[in-house]
């Protein structure tokens, strides 16, 4: 399955402008898809399964898509598992199936659904790893009985619990995938299964299967916390889930998770009782929420605005150009970490607290953007600013895409425009997603020019060339 389809610009003469893997390709380029390309939209006009191929033209539309799809997941073998109070969680090689029937329209802005169209497209099939929690059926009957939805509770504890994965393994919640059911055939009770969205696995579950304790508690802190009603974005809704959200219950979801967490007691017949087995590894869980002046090591670092140059009267306006979100990647703890504006307080002392951060640009624009947040001196920040160190060694500035370009063959994944207007539509995924990007990029050039002494940039001409640094 994991083979990749080329994906096609039909309006320059069939370019090829990327390629995504079989399963991706089912999800984002079916036909009427809309597809993100470096920050530019495009339409999907054919999925062509026998020749790997897809056809796109650039679109410019009000909506995007998502698609609905029935999972199923088999359990093929059990490697390991952990008896807890109640219930207990196993990890081990799954088979998911997937139909996908149908697509969702929906608007950028407000996200309406404009429509659902149906599709024509075989199972996708693949086996993976993952961890599954095998549920009480008593859990079930005592949260119905409090009148709330249990299949909602279970989905919902699934997406929450999916969404906090980046957090202590490098990856993007869309590189989990989960499904919940009532009963599950093989098991005969209820189960939430949270497995890796990659063919043969890539170890995120089985990393989430060592720190389950930490991951259920803070599953259900971050629902504790929202202060929605019913349920939204930053706590149990998902982008990316195949059944529109629905059904969820956060009701339910907080009162599983308080029963996972031993917060809450009900009784269960003899056959649910097992004796309960330590998890086989205690060792460090998750970053639990830590004061945050605790010394950090090495961070590199980027944020984007909410404001564009333009619209706050130039460039050297920046502390007025409010902070959208910023990502840190801690290298000693090996995770991203992401802040939005109510956090800026955090992200600041985080700062403070490092031995050195690492970023491009950032004493002249990102500091001054955080300034307008604090009285405490940016400058107080042990601080690498790359392209500082590259303008006073050539005397001239260089965009970090171009220094990517030439030195990594890489580039970023749109601008910062796009950005802006993604946080305008309220695509605060995709902000992330692109700021995380250009961490990502920065920590590569950071450790190219440290490992080879020197970077590399294309002059005008088309030669590479090369800056030397010493970091
Ligand atoms: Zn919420
Ligand atoms: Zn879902």
């Amino acid at each position: 399955m994991q083979r990749w389809y080329s994906i096609h610009d039909m309006e320059r003469d069939g370019k090829v402008i990327g390629s995504v893997d079989g399963v991706r390709a089912f999800h984002e380029c079916h036909p009427g898809a809309v597809y993100l390309h470096h920050g530019q939209q495009y339409e999907i006009r054919r999925l062509d399964i026998d020749r790997r191929r897809v056809e796109a033209a650039p679109a410019n539309l009000d909506y995007y898509t998502e698609v609905l799809a029935e999972k199923e997941t088999e359990i093929l073998e059990q490697f390991e598992s952990i008896d807890l109070e109640g219930y207990s969680v196993k990890l081990g090689r799954l088979k998911v199936t997937e139909q996908i029937r149908e697509y969702c329209k929906r608007r950028i802005f407000g996200q309406d659904r404009l429509g659902y169209f149906l599709l024509d497209l075989p199972p996708v099939l693949f086996e993976t790893v993952g961890l599954w929690l095998e549920l009480p059926g008593e859990l079930r009957e005592a949260v119905e009985d409090k009148q709330l939805n249990f299949m909602g509770g279970i989905h919902a504890v699934e997406h929450a619990a999916i969404s906090l994965f980046p957090l202590f393994a490098i990856c993007d919640r869309s590189d989990i995938g989960g499904i919940s059911y009532p009963r599950h055939p093989q098991i005969g009770r209820p189960a939430i299964f949270i497995y890796d969205g990659y063919p043969g696995g890539i170890g995120l579950s089985a990393r989430g299967f060592r720190d389950i304790g930490a991951l259920l508690e803070r599953t259900e802190k971050l629902i504790a916390v929202c202060p929605c009603d019913t349920g939204c974005p930053s706590c149990i809704h998902s982008p990316k889930c195949g059944n529109g959200n629905r059904p969820l219950d956060k009701e339910a979801a907080r009162r599983i998770l308080a029963f996972l967490n031993g917060r809450w007691r009900i009784t269960l017949r003899p056959a649910s009782v097992r004796p309960k087995t330590p998890p086989p590894q205690p060792g460090p869980l998750l970053p639990a929420v830590q004061p945050a002046v605790e010394p950090r090591g090495r961070l590199f670092f980027d944020l984007e605005t909410r404001l564009s140059a333009e619209e706050v009267g130039g460039w050297g306006r920046a502390d007025k150009m409010r902070l959208a979100l910023a990502v840190i990647y801690d290298e000693e703890r090996g995770v991203f970490e992401t802040f939005a504006e109510p956090e800026v307080d955090r992200l600041l002392e985080t700062l403070l607290a490092a031995e050195l951060v690492v970023g491009f640009n950032v004493k002249r624009f990102d500091y001054a953007v955080l300034g307008a947040y604090t009285k405490k001196d940016l400058g107080g920040v042990r601080t690498l600013d790359m392209l500082e160190e590259i303008h006073r060694k050539v005397g001239f500035r260089i965009s970090l895409n171009r220094l990517a370009g030439a030195t990594l063959g890489e580039e970023k994944s749109a601008d910062g425009l796009q950005s802006l207007r993604w946080f305008r539509e309220g695509r605060v995924d995709l902000v992330e997603q692109y700021c995380r990007k250009d961490v990502e990029i920065t920590r590569k050039l950071f450790e190219y020019g440290r490992d080879n002494g020197h970077l590399l940039f294309r002059e005008a001409a088309g030669n590479k060339v090369r800056i030397p640094v010493d970091w």
